[in-house]
């Protein structure tokens, strides 16, 4: 079988930690659910925006557990699915560098996540919330409002089958107070908008209310519309 970097991720990695979990859901499996499979992943990608706000929480928690030689910590949660099997996860992972150089250990957030995902059997990464803090030159040279993820792995999502340029990314500051939702697509194509035009907070009450308010149904369409216009 074809190896690729998802796999390089030590088992030492993969151990699920406090709410980390599989869930069983039947009503996800194919051959249960009556409509067409891309109305299926639609309506799951809509309902994993709510997912990604929790997995942004994950996210600032799993990056206090980073090995980074330079203390420069990030943090990622996917929420994976497997839609044969009627199965969904959520999976936090952390950058791990802990020596200079290319030849010592060199993993990162999103690539930890999606490991623990797919040696659960998880075979789909609906979304994925990365957090970081911004203000890194060598990190986000171009200083995006969120960091981005690098150009490793964005590779990465390129060659893994468990992404697609659907795949949902939520990306936040270090207090939440800066967050972008956008899709894989927009990583490698300019021309495609972010899914939310202006930075948005997740840190309080209100913002959690705006967006579950707000800024979930205004994208309603633009979502289910990325997996049934396709
Ligand atoms: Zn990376």
């Amino acid at each position: 079988m074809k190896t690729d970097i998802i796999d390089a991720v030590p088992a030492a990695f993969l151990t699920l930690g406090a709410g980390e979990y599989v869930h069983d859901s039947p009503t996800l499996r194919g051959e249960i659910y009556s409509g067409p499979p891309e109305t299926l992943e639609a309506r799951t990608a809509v309902g994993a925006l709510s997912k990604l706000v929790h997995a942004a929480d994950r996210a600032k928690d799993s990056s206090g557990r980073a090995l980074s030689w330079r203390n420069y910590n990030v943090g990622a949660s996917a929420v994976m699915f497997n839609f044969e099997l009627g199965q969904f996860g959520l999976f936090d992972g952390f950058n791990v560098k802990p020596e200079t150089g290319t030849s010592s250990l060199n993993l990162h957030a999103e690539q930890v996540a999606i490991a623990k995902g797919r040696s659960r059997g998880l075979n789909k990464v609906i979304g994925i919330s990365v957090y970081a803090d911004p203000f890194d030159d060598d990190a986000n040279p171009n200083m995006h409002a969120t960091l981005p993820p690098c150009s490793r792995c964005v590779q990465m999502f390129a060659d893994i089958p468990e992404v697609s340029p659907n795949t949902l990314v939520l990306g936040s500051n270090l207090d939440l107070s800066v967050c972008e939702l956008y899709t894989i697509a927009s990583l490698t194509d300019p021309a495609i908008p972010k899914l939310v035009d202006e930075p948005f907070s997740l840190q309080t009450e209100d913002d959690l209310e705006h967006y579950d308010r707000v800024i979930r149904p205004a994208i309603f369409f633009t979502v289910m519309n990325l997996y049934t216009a396709s």
